[in-house]
């Protein structure tokens, strides 16, 4: 592991870093310290208003400068909870779209290319 506060790497098994003394006791307490503290600002996430997710979803329809946006707002830290998820949940939307017209669009070019071959073989 290494060292949080001089970043020196030591053994797993330390107990102290033998360059700058911090025990890896409080090493450890500070990481638990600031889980909670994270965990404590997500779940104390301000409400959006209506006017912030209209925002939202005018700007994700911006073609693809939209979904630039909506990927940065959904994997980028310290972002609002709800335009986190408000914008993963779109992403997601947009990737079973883009699947379905995909395999839609294959289908139907073969049913019609069929079609079209088996129409014209009729006045042979
Ligand atoms: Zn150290």
């Amino acid at each position: 592991m290494e060292c949080d506060v001089c970043g020196k790497k030591i053994p797993n098994d330390a107990v102290v870093c033998d360059n700058c003394g911090t025990t890896v006791e409080s090493m450890i307490e500070q990481q638990e310290f600031e889980k909670q503290l994270k965990a404590h600002k997500k779940s104390n996430t301000p409400a959006m208003t209506v006017m912030q997710y209209l925002y939202m979803q005018i700007v994700m329809l911006i073609p693809i400068a939209g979904i630039v946006i909506a990927i940065l707002w959904a994997f980028k830290d310290n972002v609002n909870q709800n335009r986190q998820n408000l914008a993963r949940s779109t992403l997601i939307s947009y990737a079973v779209v883009i699947v379905v017209f995909t395999v839609l669009s294959i289908l139907l070019s073969g049913f019609i290319g069929e079609f079209v071959v088996n129409y014209f073989s009729l006045f042979k």
